[in-house]
């Protein structure tokens, strides 16, 4: 038997004995599953066990080096653990932005001491991240960010607004741009640093979404005082640090919305949308009635399946040690365009039932739809605009003149 192959069987044998009953068969959606942190509340005990055995093991982080209480896999046995948790049903014990983009971005650049103190919390879940990249006059132009960094013996004195940060409100911590020099270029002078939110003179005031969501915020610093061991690499050369996390963050997103992202509601195994299809217009000669609608469900069918392989390869690069490239901004593109593809075809599929917004009358499903439909016209802005992904390929990939 092939080292691997063992691998696999211990693996399923100690899935079967150590995975909660309650979690076998639980599908997870796009961003809803655990996020951890101190402010989170578990919806069970079989949640909370299923995050602490998954954690002692560190397979929340199968491919982070063991030191730091990661799994300390292969890339190769990553795949088959992520093989037999899809086998059995079991969602992923921890989602956030901690094991996504700033727990490989610290891996990579920051020092030991930073590494002991924060990756062992981000694969217990015991602490929850945010990103304070955005500033209202910082979005697509982000080197033009104007948070200020004054230097004050061993701190920093931080002064300025972040905008659109994603459940700042929930979060512990957050991973921040700030200018401590705006004498040169605009692209040096910014430092990356880790800010804890309970520091005092931080504070988060939520924004309402079109889809009548909360999900993100503006985060106000005034004089808060952050130590200089918080920078991550060098002070005044943090913009090379943010653009690996934007790597990250990209492939993230669309990994999210157009790979693994599809919703599912417990029907069949087989196809989701062609499921609620039937359910909604009909079935005729066991296929979904209405021709053009029949069309559409197979091409997106098939544009997701083709699309989840291509990220799974470069998810296996990740694994095997390569960093994201400007690949991810390829993906981040066509992802995120398949998900508002795929929730537009669902509103079309529910009809009037897609029409409610709250109240009896309407399925929780159709209400829920309506409203992640709303919320999927952001994915083609957060993380960077479908206009400068565009803008990055040409430049990057096709080495086109500026
Ligand atoms: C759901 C959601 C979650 C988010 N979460 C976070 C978060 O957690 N943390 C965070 O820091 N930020 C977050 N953001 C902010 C996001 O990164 C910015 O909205 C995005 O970078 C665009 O910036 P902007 O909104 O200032 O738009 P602008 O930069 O003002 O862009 C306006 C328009 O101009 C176009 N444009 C701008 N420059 C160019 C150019 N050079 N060439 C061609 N077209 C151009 C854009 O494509 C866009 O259509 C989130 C955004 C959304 C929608």
């Amino acid at each position: 038997m092939s080292d691997l192959e063992s691998f696999r069987q211990q693996t399923r044998s100690w899935l079967e004995a150590n995975a909660p009953k309650g979690m076998l068969g639980i599908s997870t959606t796009e961003l809803t599953g655990v996020w951890g942190g101190k402010k989170w509340t578990f919806s069970s005990e079989d949640e909370k066990n299923w995050l602490e055995v998954m954690a002692e093991k560190g397979w929340t982080a199968p491919t982070w080096p063991a030191e730091f209480g990661g799994g300390g896999l292969s890339g190769a046995e990553a795949k088959v653990l992520a093989q037999e948790m899809r086998a059995l049903e079991l969602p992923p014990p921890l989602i956030g932005f901690g094991l996504t983009m700033i727990g490989p971005t610290l891996l990579r650049f920051g020092n030991e001491e930073q590494k002991k103190e924060h990756i062992p919390k981000i694969v217990r879940g015991e602490i929850r991240w945010c990103q304070g990249y955005s500033e209202p006059g910082a979005g697509s132009d982000l080197a033009s960010l104007q948070t200020r960094a004054e230097r004050e013996g061993d701190h920093f004195v931080i002064n300025g607004t972040k905008v659109w940060t994603s459940y700042a409100d929930e979060a512990d911590w957050i991973f921040a741009l700030v200018r401590n020099d705006a004498s040169g270029i605009k692209q040096e002078g910014i430092t990356f640093l880790l800010i804890d939110m309970d520091d005092p003179g931080v504070a988060v005031s939520p924004i309402l979404l079109i889809s009548g969501k909360s999900p993100f915020c503006e985060t106000h610093f005034t004089d808060v005082r952050v130590p200089v061991t918080n920078v991550i690499g060098e002070i005044g050369a943090g913009w090379t640090v943010a653009k690996a996390l934007l790597g990250h963050e990209r492939t993230m997103i669309a990994d999210t919305f157009g790979g693994a992202g599809l919703k599912t509601r417990g029907i069949s195994k087989r196809s989701f949308l062609s499921d609620l299809a039937v359910e909604h217009l009909g079935e005729a000669h066991g296929r979904v009635a209405d021709g053009v609608i029949r069309n559409d469900v197979t091409q997106i069918e098939m544009d997701s399946r083709a699309f989840a392989l291509t990220v799974q390869r470069t998810k296996d690069a990740a694994k095997a040690g390569q960093q994201p490239g400007a690949e991810s901004s390829m993906f981040k593109i066509y992802g995120t365009e398949l998900n508002q593809r795929r929730y537009e075809l669902m509103v079309r599929i529910l009809g009037p039932d897609a029409l409610g917004w709250e109240g009896p009358g309407f399925e929780e499903f159709a209400l829920d739809t309506t409203r992640e439909w709303l919320r999927s016209r952001g994915n083609s802005i957060e993380g960077g605009t479908s206009e400068v992904q565009l803008n990055i390929i040409a430049k990057r990939v096709l080495g086109l003149p500026a």
